[in-house]
């Protein structure tokens, strides 16, 4: 395994087939997809109907794939599920994949690419994990439309009497860049603009894109856009981008983004590939578009939720199963031997070095974090399945040491995948489990952890101490005036999308394991009423990250051929 070729040596020694012949068997011809290149295609909306109908003949089973609390690296979500779809797929299951479309800042950061690795990637991968089809360039400039729209309503004098200290529209960018997150714009004088305190957010962190992740079509796409809160006036009632008259062209700008692509897996899954919030910072997890014509083109659907249950699959369970009326069937929990050290040797910073060197003792210290996480998922009342992604290193001994642990201490299913090193083979054991729980388990124990009218503060607590084990919630910063103004806006009923760290399950980065004793920090709480939930800001969780000392991007280089290197 140590001589393994890379991510992108793999990728090109692949035969891709030409995207129209490969979804030639969906009856998918050129008149239904609106093609980026030989390999990448969007579903334009009549075909995405199509599929819709045809779902309902089909059997919609949902596999859902989170993970442990993961090191800075990653522990293989997008691994497992890009190869737990192949493998399904060659047990004669029709599998089909969904995950999110990689987002530039990571990519530069540390994570260095996020379309899967080893023989369970999305191809082709440089495309993907690049400019893709555009879609994160379109919702950049959707969204600075909006900021440049209202900040000439500003400027320019309008009867919306915006008040300038209640602007809640940030300007975006798809880079991890630490210095814009707080600005003064509007400098220059009388010419300038107003001056007034701005800042830029991640575009995965934009309102917009989680409102692309959530419409069912164009039409709710520019209805979702209407509604979105962008300032306050004098009075403190909202201003919305329909107040700003600029929905017709943010959505116009968004008419292809909104079109989900679709790609093939190195085995010839096919995979879609569209929207990408994060799962800290956002609700983190790709379009329900996606899904939506995913279910009509197979029996199983793979999915990831990002980071681990406390974040992205608590909210794909409380906000989008909600809005897209889904049911997952199986909950796939990713752990790693190298997480489990991690969290077993509490250690912050990662130290890579010492965690290759720790032994087994360190695994076992590091259960409880798993066990945690299998616990937050056992709440929902479905099914988990706990999937060993093996790492060159680990040995026999380390993997066995994790499967006895699940097997035999917290009684939940468990199978050694090697689906980098092996492609599809290495998940059989895994997609067994799956397919056993998915022919066995009612569907109808899935519930959700809150109910739309417990009150906000209820649901931001049910979230921290069920899911995050706190032991209650400290309101600081606005968060209880801002929670009141979102009750007398008429936005109680929304669900709650908790903007927490992902290092830790509690609210403070360097406390591993599953720490107990504490209280979450929510000090800002802001209604995204066109995706329609509430975001709260909790701890020192950033929307804007910024680039590490040594980043991913200083290893990357392109040859005067055009090969690339240094993207995994
Ligand atoms: P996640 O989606 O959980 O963040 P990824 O699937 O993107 O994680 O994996 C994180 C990184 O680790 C990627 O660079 C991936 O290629 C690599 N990786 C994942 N699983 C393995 C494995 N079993 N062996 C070697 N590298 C792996
Ligand atoms: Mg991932």
């Amino acid at each position: 395994q140590d001589s393994m070729p890379s991510d992108y040596e793999i990728a090109q020694s692949t035969e891709m087939v030409p995207i129209w012949d490969f979804l030639e068997p969906w009856d998918l011809d050129s008149s239904d997809l609106q093609y980026s290149g030989e390999y990448k295609a969007k579903i334009e909306h009549h075909a995405v109907e199509r599929l819709r109908d045809d779902a309902a003949d089909r059997a919609q089973n949902l596999v859902l794939v989170t993970g442990m609390t993961p090191t800075p690296l990653g522990e293989g979500k997008t691994v497992t599920t890009v190869g737990l779809g192949q493998t399904l797929d060659h047990l004669g299951k029709e599998a089909v994949i969904a995950i999110r479309e990689p987002s530039l800042g990571p990519i530069f950061g540390v994570k260095g690419g996020a379309a899967g690795g080893g023989y369970s990637q999305v191809l082709p991968m440089e495309d993907i994990n690049l400019h893709f089809t555009g879609d994160l360039h379109a919702l950049t400039s959707a969204h600075n439309l909006i900021a440049a729209m209202l900040d000439a309503k500003i400027s320019q004098g309008s009867e919306l009497e915006i008040d300038v200290n209640d602007v809640e529209w940030p300007r975006a960018l798809d880079m991890n860049d630490r210095v814009l997150r707080e600005t003064v714009v509007g400098l220059g004088g009388k010419t300038g603009g107003t001056p007034r305190e701005d800042g830029f957010l991640l575009t995965a962190a934009s309102e917009l894109m989680a409102v692309l992740c959530l419409a069912s079509d164009l039409g709710d796409l520019k209805e979702r856009i209407a509604r979105i809160i962008v300032a306050y006036d004098d009075e403190g009632d909202p201003v919305t981008v329909d107040d700003i008259e600029a929905t017709g062209p943010v959505t116009m700008l968004l008419r292809d983004a909104i079109k989900p692509n679709i790609v093939q897996t190195i085995e010839g899954t096919p995979a879609f590939v569209h929207g990408g919030p994060f799962a800290n910072i956002a609700h983190g997890t790709n379009s329900l578009i996606a899904d939506k014509a995913a279910f009509g083109m197979g029996d199983y659907l793979v999915t990831e939720a990002g980071f681990g249950s406390d974040l992205g699959a608590e909210k794909f369970m409380n906000i989008v199963c909600r809005f897209g009326e889904m049911t997952p069937n199986v909950l796939v929990l990713v752990a790693s031997v190298r997480a489990l050290k991690y969290h077993g040797l509490d250690m912050w910073p990662t130290d890579y070095d010492a965690i290759a060197e720790a032994g087994v003792d360190a695994i076992e210290r590091g259960f409880e974090n798993l066990d945690k996480h299998v616990q937050n998922l056992q709440q929902f009342g479905v099914p988990v399945v706990v999937a060993v992604n093996r790492f060159p290193n680990d040995t026999d001994e380390e993997i066995q040491t994790v499967l006895d642990h699940c097997r035999d201490d917290i009684g939940v299913k468990a199978a050694e995948s090697t689906v980098f090193a092996d492609g599809g083979e290495g998940g059989v054991d895994l997609a067994e489990n799956i397919i056993e729980e998915v022919e066995t388990n009612d569907p109808d124990d899935f519930a959700f952890l809150y109910e739309d009218d417990a009150s906000i503060k209820e649901k931001i607590e049910t979230v921290a101490t069920e899911m995050y084990g706190a032991d209650g919630v400290t309101y600081t910063g606005t968060a209880s005036e801002d929670i009141e103004r979102m009750e007398e806006l008429g936005f109680a009923e929304y669900p709650v999308c908790l903007s927490k760290t992902f290092h830790s399950l509690s609210d403070d980065s360097s406390k591993k394991g599953a720490p107990t004793d504490w209280s979450l920090e929510v000090r800002e709480v802001y209604p995204s009423a066109g995706a329609g939930f509430l975001v709260a800001l909790t701890g020192d969780v950033l929307t804007m990250p910024g680039l590490p000392a040594d980043p991913a991007a200083a290893d990357m280089d392109i040859d005067a051929e055009g090969n690339i290197s240094g993207l995994f």
